[in-house]
């Protein structure tokens, strides 16, 4: 039987096309097509301002880069996410501090965020584990009562919302992947949103080396010189991806409906199962359904996992508990026990496959080999 891959992205032959239309024109770099991208994404998220970077690693760190968080700061995050999100704070030489997650949905723990606090603290980087928003407006509060910035890992989330509040607009930034797996995707890709003029300014100079003009702006019309105005990076989105995202913007409220109808499949067949639980998601939030994950007793996620492979189903992990990585531990001395909430769901958690191009048939068969498997 054909496998069921985990992922297929939705890319179609109009989008196609668009990239094509850029080959074929003189302008491969940072254009027209990137700064049509960025507004059209500001408007899905209805923000004021969008940034198009390289990856949401390089978003993440220019973010933490725009407000000034560097050596000796720290940095609040969650244990249970990506490496990304945790590595960019100590690539501007700040620590990152951990906090646990809340059992049901594997989101960082608001209650506890405020006993992490101390007098270095400059920040929180709040994670919207596999869609589900961290509770935003509680966690803005938090935040505001301690002078501290809000940078939101938003990878998952371009769909999310929760209370009314979508990614980026009660924070200073959110960051987006369009990484070959996610729901809007050119291979490798992010983009920054925030409603702050002045973050977006130093934004658009950090991700082009500190250069006061974009190439458009230098070879359009009169030679204009450009000036170098602080030090920047290498990190602008060009013409080529942009024109792969563009298109698929407008499909992604139809695309979500598709996923929001599996995952809800999913959820009734594995209610009451002995052995399987999965995540909650709040009433008063719509996930992006980015990921569906399952939790499975700890001492046999391996084995169901690998059975579940070896019934042709495409399965990953997102995400082991990042503190107990090698370099983490080396670094921090972080063990077990630390955060056992993540530590739990990191040790208990198989991803199923998620997209709308999956068939009907597909999911069943998911389905299938989950129960087949687990009892
Ligand atoms: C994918 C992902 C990232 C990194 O995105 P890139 O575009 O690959 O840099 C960051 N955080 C989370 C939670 C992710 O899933």
């Amino acid at each position: 039987m054909d496998k069921v891959e985990f992922y297929r992205h939705a890319v179609e032959e109009e989008d196609i096309n668009a990239v094509a239309d850029v080959l074929r024109g003189i302008f491969l770099t940072t254009g027209p097509r990137t700064a049509q991208f960025e507004s059209a994404l500001a408007k899905h998220l209805g923000v004021r301002f969008v940034v198009g970077v390289t990856s949401c690693t390089t978003a993440l760190f220019l973010s933490l880069e725009a407000l000034g968080i560097g050596e000796g700061d720290e940095v609040i995050t969650t244990p249970m996410t990506f490496i990304a999100s945790a590595n960019v704070v100590m690539q501007t030489r700040a620590n990152p501090v951990f906090v646990d997650v809340e059992q049901a949905t594997g989101n960082i723990d608001v209650n506890q965020v405020e006993k992490a606090i101390t007098a270095r603290t400059k920040a929180v980087i709040p994670v919207h584990l596999y869609g589900l928003m961290v509770d935003m407006k509680r966690l803005r509060d938090v935040c505001r009562r301690h002078r501290l910035f809000l940078v939101e890992d938003a990878a998952h989330a371009l769909e999310a919302k929760r209370d009314g509040v979508q990614p980026g607009q009660i924070s200073s930034t959110a960051c987006f992947s369009f990484y070959a797996t996610k729901n809007l995707t050119c291979g490798e890709g992010g983009a920054i949103a925030t409603n702050e003029k002045e973050i977006n300014e130093r934004l658009r100079w950090l991700r082009l080396h500190g250069m006061s003009k974009n190439a458009e702006e230098r070879y359009t019309g009169k030679y204009q010189h450009w000036d170098m105005v602080g030090l920047g990076y290498k990190a602008n989105m060009f013409d080529i991806q942009a024109a792969l995202l563009l298109g698929q913007i407008p499909r992604l409220t139809k695309q979500l409906e598709r996923r929001e109808n599996i995952a809800r499949r999913y959820e009734d067949a594995f209610t009451g199962m002995k052995n399987v639980s999965f995540p909650t998601v709040p009433a008063n939030a719509t996930s992006a359904r980015h990921l569906f994950t399952i939790w499975v007793p700890p001492e046999c996620r391996d084995e169901i996992l690998w059975k579940l492979q070896s019934r042709s189903i495409g399965v990953a992990v997102n995400f082991r508990a990042i503190h107990l990585l090698t370099y983490y531990r080396q670094r921090f001395g972080f063990k077990r026990g630390d955060f056992p909430v993540a530590e739990r769901i990191g040790d208990s958690t198989i991803t199923l496959p998620l997209y709308p191009k999956m068939t009907d048939d597909e999911v069943g068969r998911v389905i299938a080999a989950v129960r087949e498997v687990v009892d």
